[in-house]
């Protein structure tokens, strides 16, 4: 029978950004791959601080910038042999987080996403049957991020858990969830990347070309750090 892995992706790049080499190689090695991203659904007009989370990608308010996100993750995918899912939950922006600033803090008490995430997941779960569940294990600690992993944490799965190191968050001094679990409770185990790999990463990464500006400075310095990436750092429970 096919094997499965459900990677859980907060944003529509998060699992090819962090475990982008990871995936292909499962897909390659003849598993069935689903990358379902959470946090995808567009508002109209939107306003304030999400507005403007899009005008500084340089994409007008007439822009759909959702959809054009969505269309972006399907051709990373493709790019590596992986399936792609749209859930239609609202990124933090449009949850009432209203600067840069509060989506690195503690999820609000009230966030949607808390009651939201559970029933998504399990759906995910049943509809794919999955050998592995792949999350972030929210380094830097996007809000978005965190609950997904705690979500995916508090789901019923008989599925091999393992935690991608967030990327590009990673490279940037900052803690992981603090619900987490602690470094001494995990066993780590690194893909290697060959030169080949690297390359086939970043033309997956290179499709994401709304966040290249913002995230890495352009596609050239996002394909450096990409050749300069050895490894992907994967955490697993310790048996
Ligand atoms: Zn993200």
């Amino acid at each position: 029978m096919t094997r499965v892995v459900l990677a859980l992706s907060p944003h529509l790049d998060d699992a090819v950004f962090s475990a982008g080499g990871g995936l292909a190689a499962r897909a390659e090695a003849g598993w069935r791959v689903v990358v379902a991203t959470l946090f995808t659904g567009g508002v109209d007009a939107p306003k304030g601080f999400a507005l403007a989370c899009q005008l500084d990608k340089g994409l007008g308010p007439e822009i759909d910038y959702m959809a054009l996100r969505r269309g972006e993750d399907e051709a990373a995918c493709a790019a590596l042999g992986l399936h792609a899912v749209h859930l239609p939950l609202l990124e933090a922006p449009h949850r009432d987080y209203h600067s840069a600033a509060e989506l690195f803090r503690a999820p609000h008490a009230d966030d949607p996403a808390r009651e939201a995430l559970g029933p998504a997941l399990a759906e995910l779960i049943e509809a794919h049957g999955p050998d592995e569940v792949w999350a972030p294990r929210a380094l830097g600690g996007h809000v978005d991020h965190v609950l997904v992993h705690r979500a995916t944490r508090a789901s019923a799965s008989a599925a091999r858990l393992c935690w991608w190191t967030d990327w590009p968050y990673a490279d940037r001094p900052a803690p992981a969830d603090p619900e987490s679990p602690t470094v001494a409770a995990l066993a780590w185990e690194d893909e290697a990347l060959s030169a080949a790999a690297r390359t086939r990463k970043a033309d997956a990464c290179a499709a994401y070309g709304s966040q290249l500006g913002f995230q890495f400075g352009g596609e050239a310095a996002m394909r450096a750090r990409v050749r300069a990436m050895a490894a992907e750092r994967y955490a697993t429970a310790r048996a």
